[in-house]
């Protein structure tokens, strides 16, 4: 029976990016169990495609994902370069629809340079130079961040497999990782279908809005549990394409929820997109249907640890977003009216058909808090990735050579033989320079 060095569960931008590292780092045989029939079939494809540069985060609050974003722009940008793939450099206007929220637009002017960005990369815009730039954006002042850029997330995660390929990574797509089990040297990965088990002396779990119950399966990060937001999006008709050439955000009213607010979205072939809502449902492949059947969503809702959630629904500005966003689901005007605020010349027979869902999978701690950071968790002969959500697609390749570098640094790889191989494109040794981070 085959023994894989590490098995990695999860064949999303992260586990194929961190699958890619191993192989370029190490002699070994290394396995990505991926249970679609293909690579990034979820939120890695399933997103908008932004290369988000890391202005709007907080440098201590969100510093890996803000290290892991500045560093990878410059990844993929040269990545996209070399393979052909789109790499269409839009910007973004994070726009103030409110007078008091001018002060965080200048609050993230600052964040912009903490998080490395170069100063010709961000400007602040006040609402007159913003009527000329972009005549139907209504708003108070507005950031202008320079390199945000539209890709497609897919096409990078099947060309970063075909090189981890080129380097032995073995991808065993439709197999589905139901249960592990840790053994005195190893785990044993059972994989449903009246196979025999996949055995591993190491698993690394990179399985997105399924990692809470990897880890849950194997006992670990029990105090943690999670909620799945289905955000959906409308394409624009190409009429209305011409009303804002950038992408569009608003500032977040509720800072530990950004995903909740409505934006503009220019994605690489030039489609336009607004969106998204984010409708709780009850698994990360509920794509289709509002909340009913209403059984898997309270089965979700009571899943333990309850308590988690039942303080996140103490606070009552999430409540009442969650209402507004859950409408907003049920009614395409609703969706509009949103975006109307700040583009009101949108109207509702340019929204011409539903765009690409996509589904977040927020993991909430024991002080009912939304974590804003992703959540690193050892367990036995394994190691786990929980709440790589957004911007995860862009920091994926700077995160993955992090975790392989700090796995190597607990001695967890110390079962494989150190043999780095050069790298025309990405520099191991500048990006694990760049990612060194302080506790
Ligand atoms: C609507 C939306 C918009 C977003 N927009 C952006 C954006 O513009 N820019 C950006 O940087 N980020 C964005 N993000 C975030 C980004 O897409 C994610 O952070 C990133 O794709 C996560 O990658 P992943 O590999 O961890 O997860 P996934 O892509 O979900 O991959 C996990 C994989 O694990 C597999 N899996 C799960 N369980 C098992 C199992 N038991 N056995 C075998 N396989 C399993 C799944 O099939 C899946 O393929 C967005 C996310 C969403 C939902």
């Amino acid at each position: 029976m085959d023994e894989w060095d590490v098995a990695i569960v999860g064949g999303g931008i992260l586990g194929t990016n961190v699958a890619y590292w191993l192989a370029s780092r190490y002699d070994g045989r290394f396995a990505v169990l991926e249970k679609e029939p293909s690579v990034a079939e979820h939120a890695s494809r399933r997103n908008t495609g932004v290369v988000h540069r890391p202005f709007y985060l907080h440098p201590e609050n969100a510093k890996v994902f803000a290290r892991a974003a500045g560093v990878s722009y410059h990844l993929w940008k040269a990545y996209a370069a070399k393979k052909g793939l789109p790499w269409a450099p839009v910007g973004t206007y994070e726009v103030a629809l409110e007078d008091d929220q001018v002060d965080t637009l200048h609050k993230y002017v600052g964040y912009a340079a903490e998080n490395g960005m170069e100063p010709s990369e961000i400007e602040f815009v006040d609402p007159s130079e913003m009527r000329r730039r972009e005549p139907n954006v209504r708003c108070e002042g507005a950031v202008f961040s320079k390199t945000d850029t539209a890709v497609d997330y897919q096409a990078f995660t099947q060309a970063v497999k075909a090189d981890a390929e080129a380097l032995g990574v073995r991808f065993l797509t439709g197999v589905d990782a139901t249960g592990v089990t840790a053994t005195d040297s190893g785990v044993a990965i059972a994989v449903g279908g009246g196979r025999e088990p996949v055995r591993a002396r190491y698993l690394i779990g990179c399985a997105g809005g399924s990692a809470i119950d990897l880890a849950h399966a194997m006992g670990v990060a029990q105090e943690y549990t999670d909620l799945h937001f289905r955000g959906e999006y409308w394409t624009i008709d190409r009429e209305a394409a011409r009303l804002a050439t950038h992408n569009v955000y608003s500032v977040p009213r509720h800072t530990d929820l950004p995903f909740l607010d409505p934006h503009w979205v220019v994605r690489a072939t030039g489609r336009r997109e607004i969106g998204p809502n984010a409708v709780p449902v009850s698994g990360p492949a509920s794509y289709h249907g509002l909340v009913r059947p209403l059984e898997p969503w309270v089965a979700k809702f009571f899943e333990p640890p309850v308590y988690n959630k039942l303080r996140l629904m103490m606070d009552k500005d999430f409540l009442s977003l969650a209402v507004q966003e859950m409408w907003s689901s049920l009614s395409k005007a609703a969706m509009l009216q949103r975006v109307q605020r700040f583009l009101p010349a949108l109207r509702l027979q340019h929204l011409v058909s539903p765009g690409t869902a996509g589904i977040r999978t927020p993991v909430v701690n024991a002080h009912g808090r939304i974590v804003k950071e992703a959540i690193e968790v050892p367990g036995p002969h394994s190691y786990h990735i929980l709440n790589y959500n957004s911007p995860g697609a862009t920091g994926s390749p700077a995160f993955a050579v992090y975790l392989v570098d700090r796995l190597a640094a607990r001695g967890d790889l110390d079962h494989l033989r150190e043999n780095p191989r050069p790298s025309e494109l990405w520099s191991w040794d500048t990006i694990a320079t760049a990612m060194e981070l302080t506790a």
